[in-house]
């Protein structure tokens, strides 16, 4: 698999090609001055599946898509051609091509985009992997409250901005 190294703040720290046969546990990726130690024990389940992050260690993973669906514009462009050729206004060729271009971009699109998984916590991406069916998309309810688990200081914060807000 390879993976888009990040630290536990975000910043990008480059793409390392990782065997997961081998489980290294350090790598160096590309823009860090130092190395990455990975985290193996209990990130990958029974059938050889990730089901954490190796680099921060969180359990909370999401699956992404490398390229965004069209297919709601095919869905749109399909409307408004039929609206025109029913409203019988001038050749609608112009409709129709467009659409057997979204079409293609939309087939393309599933042929070539592969789902990769990406860590609630770091934003560390995964990808070239299989991907076990217990993985889910991005929800904000996790989002949230890892975010809320993970910055006290954060919370501590708010929770001030609170109080000055009602004294
Ligand atoms: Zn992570």
């Amino acid at each position: 698999m390879h993976v888009d190294v990040r630290t536990q703040d975000g910043t990008r720290l480059g793409r390392v090609k990782i065997d997961q046969a081998t489980r290294p546990i350090r790598v160096r990726p590309g823009n860090a001055d130092r190395d990455t130690f990975l985290e193996w024990e209990n990130a990958v389940d029974d059938a050889g599946h990730l089901r954490a992050c190796i680099t921060c260690g969180d359990r909370h993973l999401y699956r992404s898509r490398s390229l965004p669906q069209v297919t709601p514009f095919v869905a749109l462009i399909a409307l408004a051609g039929a609206t025109v050729s029913l409203l019988g206004f001038a050749t609608s060729t112009w409709i129709l091509n467009l659409l057997i271009v979204v079409l293609v971009i939309d087939i393309g699109v599933l042929v070539f985009a592969r789902t990769r998984l990406v860590c609630y916590r770091c934003g560390s991406i995964y990808g070239n992997l299989p991907i076990a069916r217990y993985h889910r998309g991005w929800d904000p309810a996790v989002a949230e409250k890892i975010v809320n688990e993970e910055d006290p200081a954060d919370s501590n914060r708010l929770g001030r901005q609170d109080r000055e807000g009602t004294s």
